[in-house]
């Protein structure tokens, strides 16, 4: 059974005030299980056992610590039936896509337990001579945790398995379309071996008050975000009272370049998984196609073969009515564009052309299988088109010259540029965004470092 209570200091608990959040399948538009919603309360609760559980899991050894992880990495890939088949429950992914996800969230406990042993400092002598300077790095302590619906196992951990083996305790707050996936993990997580307090997990019917809450008791002094830049901003805000320390993995809003010397089907390829992917609504999906004027409108037919008759389910009917929103007066329609009848939040596969460079489907982020493409004459012109935006997450660029990849990647103004690929996550590599599109980086060595706090100690012998 999967638990469905709150997960404060090892026990699970049901909420004090008795209210319970409902979950839906965004297939069928049926509630399939309810979870305790927590309050301010229980997440000052989840703080206070963060924080009394601190000392211990900082002092443990670390291949303990590496050893634990490694452990969850086992128990989440052995349990990844179990564990995608929630995630399509309750986020309406493809069971491919679940499957895909779960490997990818358990990856950052194997990640993570082998960096736990590789955490490093530094040694010098001061430019004068004489004095030493010691750098030791150490685990901030409690961090809050706060993720989105679209990921829910694999945002989840790619907080976790870092600050797990950088020695911090957290509390988790997932989003409440999606918190079974979660308190699974945390179950997992214990059954690892994680001592009680370590790892606490708090759903909320109100968000804003609960962590705002948490951001404001001193013994919290991290926050990790993932989801929108807007609620974003707002954290920062409520981060700024305390100065807590923010890692942010907001919103993007993807090129997809594709240059005329390109391979035509790997582009197609990439672009289908680049936006297809959980149904378009992937913080790194691809946004917006820039395709080189000579082969514009072979991409667009061939696009639109392989997108037709494809439907996906959006996590809910708000979401799916903004994207038919964006859809309405975007140009001229090849493939989809009109919800379907039938239960749920579907919405199908939508090829656009003739998109007008001022519309609104190309500033906002889709979050949907909708792919607008627009045409460019030259690398200058599409490179100052792609960097057109507040957000800067990921970029893709499809080209059969690699200099000339390189040399773009190079100018777009974005943290992460897939080169002729159309998947740029890898537990192994620092992802996060420039602009409004984030602050710090989550996966690789760079993750690690986000619970990490630098001490100095001046000394001589
Ligand atoms: P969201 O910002 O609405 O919610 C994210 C989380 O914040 C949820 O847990 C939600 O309950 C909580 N929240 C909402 N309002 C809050 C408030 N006032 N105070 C505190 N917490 C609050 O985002 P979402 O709709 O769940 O997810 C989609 C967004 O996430 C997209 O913008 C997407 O690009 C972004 N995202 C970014 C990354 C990344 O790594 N950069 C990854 C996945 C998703």
């Amino acid at each position: 059974m999967t638990p469905t209570d709150l997960y404060i200091g090892g026990r699970w608990l049901p909420a004090a005030s008795g209210r319970r959040i409902e979950v839906v399948d965004p297939a069928t538009g049926d509630t399939i299980a309810s979870v305790a919603a927590g309050d301010v309360d229980e997440g000052l609760a989840a703080v206070a056992a963060a924080h009394d559980a601190g000392p211990a899991w900082a002092a443990t050894p670390p291949r303990a610590r590496a050893e634990i992880l490694r452990r969850a990495f086992d128990l989440m890939t052995a349990r990844g039936e179990e564990i995608a088949d929630l995630i399509v429950a309750e986020n309406g992914k493809s069971k491919a896509d679940a499957l895909g996800e779960v490997a990818y969230a358990a990856e950052f406990f194997r990640w993570y337990s082998e960096e736990a042993v590789r955490i490093d400092g530094d040694l010098r002598t001061a430019p004068a001579g004489g004095n030493k300077i010691l750098v030791l790095r150490q685990p901030v302590g409690v961090a809050v945790l706060v993720t989105p619906w679209n990921f829910p196992a694999a945002m989840a951990t790619r907080k976790i398995g870092p600050a797990l083996a950088a020695g911090c305790t957290v509390v988790l707050k997932p989003a409440s379309e999606t918190p079974l996936t979660a308190l699974l993990v945390a179950e997992i997580l214990a059954e690892a071996g994680v001592p009680d307090g370590v790892v606490n997990v708090v759903v909320a019917e109100r968000s804003g008050p609960v962590v705002s809450a948490m951001l404001h008791d001193r013994r919290v002094a991290k926050l990790s975000f993932t989801g929108s830049t807007e609620v974003g901003r707002i954290l920062l805000r409520e981060a700024a009272d305390t100065v807590v320390s923010c890692a942010m993995e907001l919103g993007g809003n993807a090129p997809f370049v594709v240059f005329a010397d390109a391979d035509l089907d790997a582009a197609i390829e990439g672009a289908l998984i680049a936006k297809m992917r959980g149904g378009g609504q992937a913080c790194t999906a691809a946004n917006r196609f820039y395709v080189e004027s000579s082969i514009a409108d072979d991409f667009a037919a061939r696009l639109t073969a392989a997108l037709a008759d494809q439907e996906t389910v959006l996590i809910s009917a708000g979401a799916r009515d903004r994207v038919d929103a964006l859809v309405a007066d975007s140009g001229t329609v090849l493939t989809g564009g009109a919800i379907p009848a039938g239960p749920g939040f579907a919405y199908p596969a939508t090829v656009l052309t003739d998109v007008p460079a001022d519309a609104p489907i190309l500033r906002q982020e889709i979050f949907g299988p909708v792919a607008p493409i627009v045409r460019f004459d030259s690398e200058a012109e599409v490179v100052a088109a792609a960097n057109d935006t507040e957000y800067g997450l990921a970029a893709y660029v499809y080209t059969g010259d690699l200099a000339r990849g390189l040399r773009v990647g190079e100018q777009l103004d974005f943290g992460m540029v897939a080169l002729n690929r159309g998947l740029v996550s890898d537990p192994a590599a620092p992802f996060g965004g420039v602009k409004q599109s984030g602050i710090g980086r989550e996966g690789g060595h760079d993750g690690l470092l986000e619970f990490l706090e630098t001490k100095y100690i001046a000394t001589c012998w």
